[in-house]
């Protein structure tokens, strides 16, 4: 009896991981655009690039990003390795740079030294508008030489011009100072002292950062919680001489950029390791930051480095981008071809291939549809092509070795020896 042939189960295949996503062809324009613009800004402020692994060890955010972060508490990417390493999915650029700052000995290179990088970060968030578990972030960090407002400027600088170039418009850059370590723990306990008798009204998170970190209960998303700040105290009450003076000199810098910015006293972001200036960029219509930073001047000491000043931010690319879509900001156009080939027969068609080398050899972009036999749907796609000339080459051009030209536009054909071909194209396309 012949055997039944097993029956084919198709496997439905899961949709990529929650919150990460696909950045398709159509996309490719404008994300190549971020990162143009990311790298000639980078060039012209002289910040160089660097790339750090994606995977490091989880001490490495526990100690920098800090305990009492979300990050650390509640969104890392765990990874199962084979061995006892504990490794997780970086989900944020700044403690890798200043691992490899101290790791390969980067403070002997000229200081202050200006980085940027961009790259994927992962945080186990719950999804939503312009919030992703898979997300990309450009950052920039001067780390190293004196502990200048001039740096915290340039750092904005950096961001504020990039998102310009980016032609994104109606942003607010927030500025706020969390003071030193002769003001803060001031400022901390007045703090407390306000939220003592308030404490039970705090969200969960909020009551257990009361003790460790109470800067943070004026970040807390929780309505209750943003409701609860509004009469907190101000930090820029409790600044000592010094402090005041540098965050004057700060905003004086602002006037010279004629770069907009807005003071917000409850400014204190997410993060463990700032000491001194924060700042947010923000956009018109849009509930999320497009990016910030501030001033983290013990974080390299905290790592095993030397005393080093340093200040940094990071800009996210998907908002970026999503604000760029929502306007309508030109896409990049890809450049179009500059020429169709198309090819009449089999002997024409494979040495099409010789061909197409010698146009990348001569830097002409080339556009071709070799799949094709039929001449029409060559020429119709030759008109989709948008290329201004048709290179067409047959059997008698290939024994002659020769090709025609087409223009496009007139129709108007010329035979030219395949030697002379480059300079053929070159002379019709000026
Ligand atoms: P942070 O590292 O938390 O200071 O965030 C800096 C910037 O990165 C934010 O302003 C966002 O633009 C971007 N970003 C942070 N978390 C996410 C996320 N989960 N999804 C998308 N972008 C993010």
């Amino acid at each position: 009896m012949s055997k039944k042939p097993a029956k084919k189960v198709k496997v439905q295949l899961a949709g990529a991981p929650k919150g990460m996503h696909d950045i398709l062809p159509q996309d490719q324009p404008l994300w190549e655009k971020v990162r143009k613009a990311t790298r000639e800004i980078s060039d012209f402020y002289n910040f160089h690039r660097i790339d750090t692994p994606i995977v490091e060890h989880i001490e490495l955010f526990e100690r920098a990003t800090g305990q009492e972060t979300d990050i650390v508490q509640k969104q890392m990417f765990n990874i199962a390795s084979r061995g006892n390493d504990r490794l997780v999915l970086r989900p944020e650029g700044t403690p890798g740079v200043v691992r490899a700052y101290i790791q390969n000995g980067l403070s002997h290179m000229g200081q202050p030294l200006k980085l940027y990088y961009e790259g994927p970060m992962f945080r186990y968030e719950q999804p939503q508008a312009g919030r992703f578990r898979q997300f990309h972030q450009i950052g920039f960090e001067v780390m190293g030489g004196e502990d200048d407002s001039l740096y915290d400027i340039q750092v904005m600088q950096a961001c504020y011009r990039l998102i310009e170039e980016l032609k994104i418009k109606n942003t607010t850059l927030k500025i706020n100072t969390l003071g030193c370590k002769n003001c803060r723990p001031v400022y901390k306990k007045k703090l407390q002292e306000y939220y003592k008798n308030k404490e039970k009204d705090l969200c969960v998170d909020c009551k257990r950062r009361l003790a460790t970190n109470p800067l943070r209960l004026l970040d807390c998303k929780e309505e209750k919680c943003v409701e609860m700040k509004k009469d907190a105290p101000v930090i820029l009450d409790h600044l000592c001489a010094s402090c005041t003076k540098s965050f004057k000199g700060l905003l004086e810098y602002f006037e010279e950029l004629d770069i907009p910015y807005l003071p917000d006293h409850y400014l204190v972001r997410g993060l463990d390791y700032y000491t001194g200036v924060v700042f947010e960029i923000t956009t018109e219509g849009f509930d999320f930051a497009l990016g910030g930073g501030g001033r983290y001047n013990d974080l390299v000491e905290q790592m095993g480095g030397r005393k080093t000043s340093a200040v940094g931010a990071s800009l996210g690319v998907e908002r970026l981008i999503e604000v760029m879509k929502a306007r309508e900001i030109g896409e990049a156009i890809k450049p179009k071809p500059r020429v169709f080939l198309i090819h009449v027969g089999d002997i024409a068609r494979k040495r099409s291939l010789g061909i197409i080398e010698r146009l990348r050899q001569a830097n002409i972009r080339v556009k071709e549809s070799l799949g094709k036999d039929s001449l029409k749907a060559q020429f119709r796609n030759a008109d989709r092509a948008g290329a201004p000339l048709a290179l067409i080459f047959g059997q008698k051009e290939a024994f002659e070795e020769n090709i025609i030209i087409r223009d496009m536009v007139t129709g108007a054909q010329e035979t030219v020896p395949l030697a002379k071909m480059a300079e053929a194209i070159r002379r019709r396309l000026k």
